[in-house]
């Protein structure tokens, strides 16, 4: 087993997360490792961090994506850690084994788990192994002949979404209406999945029309231990990608969140998972329908952590290095409310990506409020990664409160020299529907749409 102590960890990641797990590290006594590409030596992290080794260029798959240069760069420094933050090589099932198989240990899940939950259709199937209930679809992926595809589609039920079983970050599913559309919809998606994620197998799934995304925390350590962190509601989304998130989820019982993730609790306990992890769940009339599980630290784990007080980073690295977990289920309690803001530099309308030269940044403060980011006056943000620049979390004793507390926030930023999503928010943080709470998942690509038009 790869899970003991260790007091040296090199961050392969980038950005906020980087400084974030920087900063539990620290905090942990741990020596901190930055390992950076060409465009990010001006980082806060590489700056901040005991070591710093360059991986190479700027593009991602010449550094961060590069499994034997960042196995490389632990060599030469002497790591005895990873941690691979979000995005880049964090589900990377090849990367975690080796990872260990270099004698280091991987601050996350093992490479099985990784694989099993990686590939949409095994993680499903596993889910209803443990009971975790699942969106109705084709159970497995899709046969090639055609006859039995249309079958499958018609048990299924209209309308239904295609999807990748490698698919991530939004990409790769498509919504069919009618029998007549599912064949050229499966060979799309299946094309796309090869190129995108090198498996081109595609299953189908019942497609629902209203739902909010709702999705548990939990953490699971090598003694057995398996803990869920209340939940988080994630349905503002564009493009199937999260723009908001908060917890509690505005309108669902406690009750019912609690069976939910005592599900997933066990569900970590009956496949031996060990890490922080995410189970995501669509909601639609009071049920609750697993899509996938995300076996990494996610971009909105902060908003757990205000609502419960738990680092969610440092109990990843106590599991990592063996440890128990800090806490057990009676520990956690869900105090107030807390709203997330992802600040990413691009039109705040259009979308569109805009990268440049931060001239000017001060940052929001006061009671409630915490930013997690890299941003610094003068800092150049670069074209070739993703264009989150900056989460606003804020809190407050109820939803109410931290709402006003984030508009505030809002208001006080000063970020110039670029484009960026802070007048979204803004707009968002007045919007009628997104402040009644509850809005299912489409929400605000109709607002988008109603204020194009
Ligand atoms: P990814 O791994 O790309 O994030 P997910 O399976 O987590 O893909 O789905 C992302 C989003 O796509 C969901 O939050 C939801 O908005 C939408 N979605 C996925 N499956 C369905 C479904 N069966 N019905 C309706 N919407 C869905």
């Amino acid at each position: 087993m790869s899970a003991r102590p260790f007091d040296s960890l090199l961050i392969a990641n980038r950005g906020e997360i980087a400084l974030r797990i920087l900063r539990a590290a620290r905090e942990a006594g741990i020596r901190t490792i930055a390992a950076y590409s060409e465009a990010d030596a001006g980082l806060r992290h590489v700056q901040l961090a005991d070591e710093r080794i360059c991986l190479g260029p700027a593009p991602s798959r010449d550094s961060y994506l590069d499994i034997a240069r960042v196995l490389q760069a632990a060599r030469l420094t002497g790591a005895q850690a990873i941690h691979p933050g979000y995005g880049f090589l964090s589900e990377n099932s090849r990367f975690a084994a080796a990872v260990e198989e270099a004698g280091l240990v991987f601050v996350g899940p093992t490479a099985a788990s990784i694989r099993l939950m990686g590939d949409k259709v095994s993680a499903k199937q596993a889910m209803l192994d443990a009971g975790v209930p699942c969106v109705p679809g084709s159970a497995g992926a899709l046969p090639d002949e055609a006859q039995a595809i249309v079958a499958l589609g018609e048990a299924c039920g209209y309308p239904l979404i295609v999807k990748a079983a490698g698919g991530g970050g939004g990409r790769g599913m498509r919504v069919v209406r009618a029998p007549g559309e599912l064949l050229d919809a499966v060979a799309m998606t299946r094309q796309e999945a090869e190129r995108a994620f090198g498996n081109p197998q595609v299953y189908l799934e019942r497609f629902l029309e209203r739902p909010r995304h709702i999705e548990i925390q939990v953490l699971a350590d090598t003694h057995g231990n398996a803990v869920w962190l209340g939940e988080r509601d994630c349905s503002m989304q564009r493009r199937h990608q999260k723009v908001i998130e908060e917890a509690p989820a505005p309108g669902i019982a406690r009750e019912a969140i609690a069976a939910i993730g005592e599900r997933c609790a066990q569900a970590c306990r009956q496949i031996g998972y060990r890490g922080a992890g995410t189970f995501e769940f669509l909601y639609e009339d009071g049920a609750f329908f697993f899509i996938e599980m995300n076996t990494r630290v996610q971009v909105e784990h902060p908003v757990t952590e205000l609502v419960t007080g738990i680092d969610i980073v440092a109990e990843q690295l106590r599991i990592a290095a063996g440890l128990p977990l800090s806490l057990t289920q009676a520990d956690v309690r869900i105090s107030g409310h807390a709203i997330e803001c992802r600040i990413n530099a691009e039109d705040p309308f259009s979308f569109l990506p805009a990268p440049g030269v931060v001239s000017e940044w001060i940052a929001p403060g006061g009671p409630g409020i915490r930013v997690d980011s890299h941003l610094y006056g003068g800092y150049r943000v670069p074209s070739q990664y993703d264009s989150l620049i900056a989460k606003f979390l804020a809190h407050g004793s109820d939803r109410e409160l931290a709402l006003r507390r984030m508009r505030g926030a809002l208001g006080e930023t000063r970020l110039d020299g670029i484009k960026s999503s802070i007048a979204l928010h803004q707009a968002l943080m007045a919007e009628p529907g997104f402040v009644g709470g509850g809005c299912d998942i489409h929400h605000l690509e109709r607002y988008l749409a109603e204020n194009e038009a």
